[in-house]
């Protein structure tokens, strides 16, 4: 046999469906011929991949009968051109082996395709479901840090509540927000300070809330800005002024969303001013 011929055996060998003095005798050529190896190798890969298509990788009968029809087409007019034209070079004879080995190569090849396509499609659906996970993930744990963060604005409140240092001011809802209560409480030492406020009116989306600090004989100095949440309370960390620290009225205000540098809207809230 010549390397031509082994070239066609190789299909076969890859899917183990060779024996007898053919497999030997291929076995034999592959140890003198590394371009049959090489090829061998190849096919053993695609082999191999096909193992792990989930569906059986079977050419359609529409698809079997094409590549039939074609082989067969083949082979009709050869032998017309041959009885009309006398002494041509012999065409290169087609035993059944070569036409069996052409139709398991086009099997092989579109069984590789699905092959492909079923794992392309495994994978695209893989890459969803990683997708949709981390997203998950993703909201949890932003949720998490929220509730830490209003976790640990209650227990510093709590602290600041408790400290010996705190004093406390109640504020009153004025005529613009009269069922608005609120109360500001503030380390005398440190000027940490918070605000916890109910009942003010829902904000407008282009508007907040401004925290305000006014010293005796002094302009309003701007503090935070703030919003409610649904059900209108407002806890909010602050820093007192030193400015502010002996005595001062505390107000809010509503203001522009980016804060305004004098109160420019109406009072909603404010401490007694004494
Ligand atoms: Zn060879």
């Amino acid at each position: 046999m010549e390397h031509q011929e082994y070239q066609e055996l190789l299909v076969l060998h890859s899917l183990d469906a060779l024996d007898g003095p053919e497999a030997r005798s291929l076995e034999e050529h592959l140890h003198a011929c590394p371009e049959c190896r090489d090829e061998l190798t190849q096919l053993r890969d695609a082999a191999g991949l096909l193992a792990h298509a989930a569906t059986p990788a079977e050419p359609r009968p529409e698809v079997r009968q094409r590549i039939m029809a074609a082989i067969a087409a083949e082979r009709q007019p050869a032998r017309v051109t041959a009885a009309r034209v006398a002494p041509l070079q012999p065409r290169p004879k087609r035993n059944l082996w070569t036409i069996g080995l052409r139709l398991a190569a086009a099997i092989a090849s579109i069984a590789l395709l699905v092959g492909i396509i079923v794992l392309w499609r495994r994978d695209v659906k893989m890459r969803q479901e990683i997708a949709q996970l981390s997203r998950q993930v993703n909201t949890q744990g932003h949720e998490l840090v929220r509730d830490r963060d209003v976790l640990g604005r209650q227990r510093e409140a709590l602290a600041l509540l408790n400290s010996p240092n705190a004093k406390k001011m109640e504020l009153a809802g004025t005529q613009t927000a009269q069922s608005a209560r609120g109360t500001f409480v503030y380390d005398q030492k440190t000027g940490r300070a918070i605000l916890m406020a109910d009942g003010l009116p829902a904000t407008p989306t282009d508007k907040a809330y401004e925290l305000w600090f006014i010293p005796k004989g002094h302009s309003p100095m701007a503090g935070k800005m703030f919003t409610i949440d649904a059900s209108g309370h407002a806890m909010l960390p602050e820093q007192m002024p030193p400015e502010a620290m002996e005595s001062a009225v505390i107000a809010i205000t509503l203001e522009p969303k980016k804060g305004s540098a004098v109160p420019t809207g109406a009072i909603y809230l404010s401490s007694p001013s004494s």
